[in-house]
């Protein structure tokens, strides 16, 4: 399909998992790639990953950027791995720009975390799309998060695509590594279907008092790096916007692997042919 220069690009929040499912073929990954074949081909990518977690704005201006192998006791296959994506750096001194009166430094030692490229590989095979990377500033609230979301919305009118990666649950410590297919916990479900919940209903900023939600949300998202890049995602959800959810369940019972895809209706009537 086409890109329209009068249509709005979709928005994705990706759940990553584990960094095995970059080489792994399931379920999961299988949807990933389904869902790269239903989207436009964008002039450019912004990614959001929970693995760029760091005390400051920056955003990736090197092209190509470096692919980054931020994990241990992995395969070697792992590490072997390149998603040869060229950057662009004039998209990283816009978002700059688009950020004001944030100061945000723009990077060159940084690259293509796995929270980027280990899903890309699968969405967008090819890796023929200029790519940048935004960080998550520590010092920031949810709201924070939310509010530089929605300052990244002209971006969409002009075939950027942005695409946060992270986890909605995300719990190492009940993760069950030896069966993929654990039931997830009571608590999981609910805060997944509370997340889910205000999307459908176009409430997401409350999603942003995320913590307000008590025992499950604090099992659910122990730490906030992989909650947040949803908040990119809710800053940007427009109400002329169709949620879907393209990839669902999980993974080691306490993993949620949902992805979340924004698509302006107009887009989606103009659809007129498939990849
Ligand atoms: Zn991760």
């Amino acid at each position: 399909m086409t890109y329209q220069a009068t249509t709005k690009m979709p928005v994705l929040f990706v759940g990553h998992g584990n960094p095995i499912n970059s080489i792994n073929d399931n379920r999961f990954t299988r949807s990933w790639a389904e869902l790269g074949k239903s989207l436009p081909r964008p002039r450019a990518i912004l990614a959001i990953s929970a693995h760029w977690y760091i005390p400051e704005v920056g955003v990736t201006v090197m092209n190509p950027p470096r692919t980054i192998h931020d994990f241990y006791g992995f395969p070697k296959e792992l590490f072997e791995i390149q998603y040869p994506a060229p950057g662009c750096p004039e998209l990283a001194e816009q978002v700059a720009d688009l950020l004001k009166p944030d100061s945000v430094s723009l990077n060159s030692d940084w690259g293509l975390d796995h929270g980027t490229w280990s899903v890309l590989r699968h969405i967008f095979p090819s890796a023929n799309v200029p790519i940048i990377q935004l960080s998550l500033d520590t010092r920031n609230t949810p709201e924070e998060h939310y509010l530089r979301g929605q300052c990244l919305a002209d971006l969409r009118e002009e075939g950027v695509m942005i695409i946060g990666s992270g986890n909605i649950v995300h719990n190492l410590r009940g993760f069950d590594w030896k069966n993929p297919s654990s039931a997830p916990p009571m608590w999981a479900v609910e805060f997944e279907g509370w997340n889910r919940d205000q999307l459908v209903s176009g409430t997401a900023a409350a999603l942003t008092d995320y913590l307000a939600m008590g025992e499950m949300a604090a099992l659910s998202a122990p730490t906030p790096e992989h909650y947040l890049p949803l908040l990119y995602l809710a800053g940007l959800q427009e109400s002329s916007d169709d949620v879907r959810f393209p990839v669902e369940g999980f993974d080691g019972g306490t993993m949620s692997m949902l992805s979340v895809h924004l698509t302006s209706q107009p887009f989606s009537k103009k659809r007129t042919s498939t990849r």
